[in-house]
């Protein structure tokens, strides 16, 4: 009773506290008390209140959840009543923090922050000239304002507040205790010399043994995936329709639809029939049945579950086939964001391969390589995934059967004398014969035991298989026929305590299940769970595959632009048909033509998710073929989304005709490229003389949200207007185009401007060229050239171009100033103006080089540095253009390996909080060179712990060890990665997948290219030199944690919304479609599209609006279907920072679907598995979707 009294105490405190502090804050916001102090601290210290008062109204959730728990304690609860009491001090320490901090305030108004005092003396001395215009161009004076904080969601607050149960096994904890000694653990290298009671498995006890024979393809490796099709998997699935009928007791397991789609398609119908009873006797089982089996490490979620849709929709679509277990032997490193999408695709199971030898080691010490893979994020253990982790080296014959690869060499019976195989290990295979069956199955079972004595089960798996393996017929009868006698010899021997047979992964994972006695899907009893990854992955040794996080680079960055393009064309296809059919005008608008393109794009990209495409671990021809398909699909994407914008925002579409030859295109594509391997080259409008008509410029946000922001085009002439669709001129600057250092391109000049796009719309933009003399809203900039040789001078009217000796710089837009080193012009310090904080944040290129780690030296897919990072070399200081304007300012620099480029919009928008990066790195030249961006921070992480993302779904925690090398702390992000402090945190946000470190305290690395001699001894038998221009584009983002809401022994981390934001932005870039100026007919009407009635709350992102494909093999395969698939993503987000710069709401997981779109209604709505296979349940499409947090909800509809 009297611990009862405590608490309601404490509790009446709270209340009072809050009153207080309310009170407080109501006397600071009355009007007129600091008439003394300037606008802008005023919005400042209005910020700081609005800051403090989302707080105390999370402290009141807080409050709210005790009074909840306080009601259902038992009386006798002691233990319960001293946590609730200990979660009350917590609070009443953080009101009493506010009050404090609220009385501080009323006492002693915050000045404003005097910027100028962080500027180098030396700047402000530079006296730019003030160009013509009605605007100075010196950025400084034409801020705009940011838009209002968004308050965060206090659903999403308390869930994300919520912690999770924890799991048997967290991967980040084991990292922690294990030595990583790497002792030679004898025939079993990496492992020990493993026992088991003779008598465990007996007559009455037996080990049941599951002999899976597989053929793993490739779509793409040291061939074309076309070549690997012809020579090899073509044979490999004639074979296997042949040899399964031939051997009725033979099985086979096979994973990759695109090459199996291609076989389909030349079966004759009584072939495709024999195939089909292969699948319905459950001889031939499909494993994971993506398009590819993806590479894990740099995939982004949109495409890793594009390809499982296509994978998926081929088989249900074609076959009625749905995969069940999960199959990846190859990935090099694996995720736990594909044990979430299998699961919600309805599998039960899942296998994996490729982890760290010693992680693999412990695992099996403890019996834990099968367990339930759960999110880190998830509450409630709903996401949980039975996952098989193989133990040893490898996925071939001689490292499955058993620990001993010597041993189970001599079970691969296409490595008998005779043939061109043979074992390394000096033990040939023996075929089986009467008389050594005995000898031979003793020394069989021996290994299955082994292998079985690291499960808590009673079944193993033993795969029979390797690469493009089973091409040749008489693979199939040695396996066949010498396993079966063994398998029969085992059968008249039940003493032995084994029963082995063929039988495919699912085989398996029945048996599991049955064993334990659970339905299959559920948690076995005695399986732990486990929270974390699987990288970096290291195969021995020293030997981390890190390298190929960022090998080709190139290409990764070209996926990524395919990827944003698909997502919008899909979007906008979707929507431009159900208009199309509003119109019942279907024969103006082409849907099968841009259906086919569309699917084209689908496979092109799942293609090269592939673990040897986007790791850039391909010989150099076949990254030719996968860049040549992702061109051909970039540039028909581009032509989908230009062509549907087109129609959307077209008057008078009943008498267009789209395509038709008689109709040219009214539109150009934004931009080219001339080859796979080229940077891309934006179309530039041609805006004429004066006095000729305004170029139309259609501008398509693909986001789901309004967004503010800065957009470029390219334009013929300097003097020119920019008008709004109201013919309203805009603020708009414009700047030269540089070709090299000292000489500015001809006839193409920059204009950048502010817009403001409503989601999934079509904006009206024109540009105009005006008199020479006109004082029109669109100002040149002001640049400043450091460092040049040359005495000739720069000149390019309008601009002011001045030439200066290096010094110091700064750029500045509403929201920071930033602040450069004149030598080399690279950042050396960040202020953010709300609270003036002064953050140290040095910016270099560093490099690393190779040598010599046991045998191997770096290649595509290992990291073997020769050191720490070192300096860039580069003998002369670069040449800098500051370029100053009042939309964007930039600092421009040129290195000998590195073109680099920093710039600050001047925007409400989210662009306008962050540092913009643009690098083009260039190592053609080079031996042996790495390069990475260093960014050294004053962020206290001084235990190294940092967090990166999983595939742009969920982050991750690690920590830099010492103990695992400089390479294995190197980790994928492939969107995002932040440290932080109990302040502070500062996140770089990528537009592509690269490697990242963070290497000391405060020091942040992400490779940028890399160019290696030599092979690295995995197979490819090559280095990577085919080395290009490479871009790479980031977002700096410094945010202030809101005080009191740190807590460094949490696993688990989220973005802000912000940062959210930031990635998708820069992800999904505004789509820019220019007027075609060869067209000089009379332009028809345009009008801008705006499709949402409701743009999604700030925390849903729509991932995906994907019309439907009829049967491929059928006659109507390009004919689009009514429904479409629609994929929204709760993004999961930390709730102690301000959400700046959006224009959506907070929301609450919810989405109304008859208030979603306007002039379209969802008529149908399911909600379907994440691949469709499997409804779920029929929607009320005058009702909602209800999305629970980090969750991705899959549906079909049809839009109307
Ligand atoms: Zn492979």
């Amino acid at each position: 009773m009297k611990k009862y009294m405590a608490v309601w105490g404490a509790l009446f405190f709270c209340v009072v506290c809050l009153s207080l502090y309310l009170m407080l804050e109501t006397l600071n916001t009355s009007p007129g008390r600091y008439t003394d102090i300037d606008a802008e601290s005023l919005a400042h210290f209005e910020q700081k209140v609005s800051d403090i008062q989302e707080d105390i109204k999370r402290n009141q959730i807080v409050i709210d959840q005790i009074k909840a728990a306080v009601k259902d304690i038992p009386k006798d609860d002691n233990q319960n009543i001293e946590k609730l009491q200990d979660l009350i001090d917590k609070q009443n320490a953080k009101l009493k923090f506010h009050k404090n901090k609220v009385i501080e305030m009323q006492q002693k108004p915050k000045q404003p922050v005097d910027v100028e005092k962080y500027v180098p003396a030396t700047l402000k001395e530079i006296q730019l000239q003030n160009p013509p215009g009605k605007i100075p161009a010196t950025g400084e004076e034409a801020f705009v304002s940011l838009r209002k904080p968004v308050p965060a969601s206090k659903e999403m607050c308390s869930w994300v507040q919520t912690p999770s149960k924890k799991p048997d096994i967290q991967i980040e904890d084991v990292v922690k205790d294990l030595p990583f000694d790497n002792p030679d653990g004898g025939a079993w290298k990496q492992g020990w010399n493993v026992t088991y009671p003779a008598a465990k498995w007996n007559q009455g006890n037996k080990l049941r043994v599951f002999v899976v024979p597989h053929s793993h393809n490739d779509p793409g490796w040291v061939k074309t995936y076309d070549k690997y099709y012809t020579e090899q998997v073509r044979h490999i699935l004639n074979n296997m329709l042949e040899k399964l009928e031939q051997h009725p007791k033979m099985k086979f397991m096979y994973a990759e639809i695109s090459f199996f789609h291609i076989w389909w398609n030349e079966l004759d119908e009584s072939k495709k029939n024999r195939v089909r009873r292969l699948f319905e006797d459950g001889r031939l089982e499909i494993v994971t049945g993506g398009w590819v089996m993806n590479d894990e490490a740099n995939t982004h979620y949109f495409a890793m579950l594009d390809q499982l849709l296509e994978g998926h929709q081929w088989l249900d679509g074609t076959l009625g086939v749905k995969p069940s277990s999960g199959w990846a032997i190859d990935p090099f490193g694996h995720t736990p964001t594909m044990a979430y999408l299998l699961r919600r695709s309805g599998f039960n199971s899942m296998l994996i391969q490729r982890v760290h030898y010693a992680l693999k080691k412990h695992l099996a010490k403890n019996k834990q390589l099968e367990f339930m893979w759960r999110q880190n994020w998830d509450k409630e253990g709903n996401t949980d995934m039975l996952c098989h982790m193989m133990p040893f080296y490898s996925y071939d014959i001689p490292h499955t059967c058993g620990p001993e690869p010597a041993v189970c060499c001599q079970f691969d019976f296409r490595r008998l004398p005779g043939s061109s195989y043979s074992c390394p290990w000096h033990a040939a295979p023996k075929p089986i014969t009467d008389s050594n069956v005995a000898e031979r199955a003793r020394l069989i079972i021996d290994q299955w035991k082994k292998k079985g004595s690291l499960y808590k089960s009673n079944s193993v798996f033993a795969p029979l298989g390797d690469d493009f393996r089973y091409d040749k017929a008489d693979e199939w009868d040695l396996q066949y026929v010498n396993y079966q006698k063994i398998f029969d010899y085992l059968q008249q021997h039940p003493e032995l305590g084994v029963e082995a047979q063929f039988g495919t992964l699912s085989d398996y994972f029945k048996s599991i299940y049955e064993e334990s006695k659970v339905k299959p899907g559920e948690k076995p009893t005695d399986f732990p769970t486990l929270v974390g990854d699987f990288f970096t992955y290291a195969d021995k040794d020293d030997h981390y595959w890190s390298g190929y996080f960022t090998s080709r680079p190139f290409q990764k960055n070209l996926d990524r632009v395919m990827e944003s393009h698909l997502r919008a064309a899909e979007i906008i296809f979707s929507m431009a048909l159900t208009v199309s059919r509003q119109q019942k005008a279907l024969n103006n608008f082409p849907a099968t033509v841009m259906m086919d393109r569309l699917i084209q794009a689908r496979r092109n990209l799942g293609l090269f998710q592939h673990h040897d495409g986007i790791t850039g671990t391909a010989k150099d021809f076949v990254v030719v073929d996968y860049g040549n398909r992702l061109l051909k699909s970039l540039e028909d994407t581009k032509h989908v989304i230009k062509d549907c914008a087109t129609y959307l925002s077209l008057a008078g579409k009943e008498n267009f005709r789209m395509g038709s030859n008689e109709q040219p295109a009214l539109f150009d594509i934004d931009e080219t490229r001339e080859a796979h391997d080229a940077l891309p080259v934006p179309k530039v409008i041609d805006v004429g003389e004066e006095g000729d008509d305004s170029r139309l410029v259609l501008l398509y946000n693909s986001l789901a949200h309004e967004r503010d922001q800065v957009v470029s085009i390219h334009v013929s002439s300097p003097h020119v207007m920019v008008q709004d669709e109201n013919n309203k001129p805009v603020l708009a600057q414009v700047a030269p185009v540089w070709e090299k250092d000292d000489i500015i391109a001809e006839n193409v000049y920059k204009v950048s401007f502010r817009v403001t796009i409503p989601g999934l719309a079509i904006s009206k933009y024109m540009v105009k060229r005006v008199a020479e003399t006109s004082n029109s809203n669109t100002i040149p900039v002001s640049i400043l050239v450091l460092n040049v040789q040359s005495d000739a001078p720069i000149e390019r009217a309008p601009f002011s171009i001045q030439k200066t000796e290096a010094r110091d710089f700064t750029l500045e837009n509403p929201y920071m100033k930033a602040t450069f080193r004149g030598a080399n012009g690279l950042l050396n310090t960040v202020v953010t103006k709300e609270d003036g904080s002064i953050r140290s944040t040095k910016l270099d290129f560093v490099m690393y080089g190779t040598k010599n780690h046991n045998g191997d030296r770096s290649g595509a897919y290992l990291f073997l540095p020769d050191g720490s990072s070192r300096p860039l070399p580069d003998h002369t200081p670069p040449v800098i253009h500051v370029v100053k304007g009042p939309v964007v300012s930039e600092v421009q620099v040129y290195f000998n390996l590195v073109t680099h480029v920093v710039r600050l919009y001047n925007s409400s928008g989210v662009d306008g909080i962050s540092l913009d990066i643009q690098n083009i790195v260039d190592i053609q030249s080079q031996r042996n060179m790495e390069v990475a961006v260093r960014i050294t921070t004053d962020v206290e992480n001084a235990e190294r712990e940092f967090y990166t993302d999983l595939n742009g779904f969920h982050m991750q925690k690690h920590r830099y060890y010492d103990k695992l090398t400089l390479q294995g702390n190197f980790y994928p992000m492939p969107t995002m990665a932040f440290i932080e402090d109990s302040k502070h945190r500062v996140t770089v946000l990528s537009a592509n997948s690269l490697g990242f470190a963070n290497t000391q305290p405060g020091v942040m690395e992400v490779m940028l290219d890399r160019r290696l001699n030599q092979d690295d001894s995995r197979g490819l038998g090559q280095g990577v030199t085919d080395s290009k221009q490479t871009p790479s584009r980031f977002k700096l983002l410094f945010e202030t944690r809101a005080s009191g809401a740190y807590s460094p022994t949490n696993p688990l981390a989220f973005p802000s919304l912000l940062a959210h934001h930031t990635s998708l932005q820069l992800i999904h870039p505004v789509f820019t479609i220019p007027a075609n100026t060869g067209h000089h007919s009379k332009y028809p009407q345009f009008s801008a599209f705006s499709p949402l009635a409701t743009q999604l709350p700030c925390d849903t992102h729509m991932v995906n609006l994907r019309t439907n494909q009829n049967a491929d093999d059928g006659k109507d395969r390009l004919v689009p279907k009514h429904s479409a698939a629609l994929f929204l993503h709760r993004l999961g987000y930390d709730c102690n920072f301000v959400n700046k710069g959006l224009a959506c709401s907070e929301g609450s997981g919810e989405v109304v679907l008859s208030n979603m779109f306007r002039n379209m209604q969802i008529t149908v709505a399911q909600q379907v598995s994440l691949t469709l296979m499997y409804h779920e349940a029929d929607l009320d499409t005058t009702g909602s979707i209800d999305l629970d947090p980090m969750e991705i909800g899959s549906y079909v509809v049809t839009l109307q």
